[in-house]
């Protein structure tokens, strides 16, 4: 299975992904979390991501195909894998079709804007190894604490309301359009949001047919 999980930022795809990589035994590969992991280790791809991320803006299209091309070369990518928050943009998309990669499934998570801005202030991230919790929706087990790995949570910068309506703003104009993209492929799936996690998974499970 090699599937793309689309939404806004805050829709949950992330926490979607993370649940259908252990049932299916695949990886997901989140550009997010492997630009945030660069720019804590301060390599050149962190240190050149760093101002775009904190802001809330697309970081180079060039930058992020490079990324996600030396990742699914890697071994664990030859069974299926689940793009998390790549593509973002037609170009990104269109890279991914000349690099061969054919996947089976865009499934766009769909979540109205107020929700979101909503939801983005509970959100909690693990600096250390990228996990996400939400203080109503997903509490991790002891307060403030990752449930993986024992780091202090924190709020992600680019988490600030401001920000996530920017973030929107760039959802709508430069993500959305995959929307459109996928469909033509015949490969678009959407699934509304749901008020729980396990019951969004439930409609994605259905979607994708598991
Ligand atoms: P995320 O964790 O998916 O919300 O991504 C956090 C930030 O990383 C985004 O706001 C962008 O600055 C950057 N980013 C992640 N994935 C991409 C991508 N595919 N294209 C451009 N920028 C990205």
């Amino acid at each position: 299975m090699k599937l793309i999980l689309l939404g806004a930022p805050g829709a949950g795809k992330g926490t979607q992904a993370d649940i259908l990589s252990k049932k299916l035994g695949i990886s997901t590969i989140s550009t997010g979390n492997i630009l945030r992991a660069a720019m804590k280790n301060g390599t050149p791809v962190g240190l050149r991501a760093k101002e775009y991320v904190e802001s809330g803006k697309l970081v180079p299209d060039e930058v992020v195909i490079g990324i996600v091309q030396e990742r699914l070369a890697e071994k664990d990518c030859a069974g299926g894998y689940i793009l998390d928050g790549m593509p973002r943009t037609i170009p990104q998309a269109e890279a991914l079709e000349r690099g061969g990669i054919d996947i089976d499934c865009a499934l766009s998570i769909e979540v109205e804007d107020a929700v979101i801005v909503e939801r983005m202030s509970g959100r909690r991230t693990c600096p250390d190894c990228g996990a996400s919790f939400h203080i109503k929706a997903n509490p991790p087990k002891a307060e403030g604490i990752c449930d993986n790995c024992g780091a202090a949570l924190t709020i992600r910068r680019d988490d600030a309301p401001e920000t996530v309506r920017d973030r929107l703003a760039t959802y709508h104009a430069e993500t959305e359009p995959l929307k459109a993209f996928y469909a033509e492929r015949g490969k678009l799936k959407t699934v509304d949001n749901q008020p729980t996690i396990e019951a969004t998974t439930a409609e994605i499970e259905k979607a994708l047919g598991l």
